[in-house]
């Protein structure tokens, strides 16, 4: 973090605590599921758990392992050419383990496979097949990578009966080089969410940008209309945190009051919910924005 640039006071995490977190946490303990919600320590914990006004619980789950194929400048998980296979066996024990949990709302996401031949979209596919055959009630978010570009591996898993698509474009064009992986790219990205919109009648869509790296008013616009232009319905707007020194710097605690005006323009160009706000992740309270999404 830039020296200069002190931590405000509107970061401070609050305990979680609510009846249904703890029901949720409670349960959890007697399943095999690993939470991207525990293990990043996520400060919305108690807010995605107790679901909120509408008791629509949510939280995130990691699949294909921990160890991704790239590494971007702003994130912390390990990284090597070569993880470990995925197990074979995850799609169908995640599901049977998440039906038999207390959550309305699961976002399934995962490191980007670029050993993989399709990029992980079969293996995301089977879960969500698993999961809304045990239990068709569950609502579920896919938060994937690019697939490197792949529409065949987008197209397989729009069809895998999945409620929301989302993939996060992270940050404004003009920072992509320094944000994100090489491998990753605006342009790419905003192909897969194109894409996604297209394959399959009604697919809701949604993606991410973090703001504080530098951008600009008039990029993070720029930006927020190519989204309209392909039809995003949904934009989260978040802080970029440091992770650890080593990563890529914070230049601007950008303000509540800034974010609020952001949820205002956003909606105002189209998109049908934005949640903006210093503490927002791709997945805050992702339930109750797809519930209010579809009722607007
Ligand atoms: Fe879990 Fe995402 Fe909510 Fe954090 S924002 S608690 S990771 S569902
Ligand atoms: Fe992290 Fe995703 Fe980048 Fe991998 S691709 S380093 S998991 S942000």
């Amino acid at each position: 973090r830039d020296p200069d640039v002190k931590k405000p006071k509107w970061l401070r995490q609050k305990a979680p605590q609510g009846q249904r977190f703890q029901e949720v946490k409670d349960t959890l303990y007697t399943l095999n599921l690993h939470t991207v919600c525990q293990e990043a320590q996520c400060p919305n914990i108690g807010e995605c758990w107790n679901g909120g006004g509408d008791g629509i619980a949510t939280a995130t789950i990691m699949l294909l392992g921990d160890t991704c194929t790239r590494g971007c400048r702003f994130c912390a998980v390990k990284t090597s050419r070569n993880p470990p296979p995925p197990d074979p066996m995850e799609p169908q024990n995640t599901a049977t383990a998440i039906a038999s949990w207390g959550v309305d709302y699961i976002v399934l996401t995962s490191v980007d496979r670029d050993d993989l031949p399709d990029g992980g979209s079969g293996h995301f596919a089977q879960t969500v097949k698993a999961m809304k055959k045990i239990k068709p009630e569950i609502m579920v978010e896919c938060l994937t990578s690019d697939f490197r570009g792949d529409l065949n591996a987008v197209s397989t898993l729009a069809h895998s009966g999945l409620d929301v698509f989302a993939h996060n474009i992270e940050t404004v064009k003009r920072l992509q080089r320094i944000v994100r992986d090489p491998r990753a790219g605006y342009n790419q990205s905003l192909s897969v969410l194109k894409h996604a919109k297209i394959a399959k009648d009604g697919m809701i869509t949604k993606t991410s940008i973090m703001l504080g790296l530098g951008e600009t008013d008039d990029v993070l616009k720029e930006a927020m209309a190519d989204l309209r232009a392909i039809d995003v319905d949904i934009l989260t707007l978040g802080q970029y945190l440091l992770p650890t020194p080593l990563h890529l710097t914070v230049k601007e605690y950008v303000t509540p009051e800034k974010f609020a005006f952001w949820k205002e323009y956003g909606e105002s160009i189209g998109f049908r919910y934005v949640a903006s706000g210093p503490m927002v992740r791709s997945s805050y309270r992702a339930g109750e924005l797809f519930v209010q999404t579809m009722v607007r």
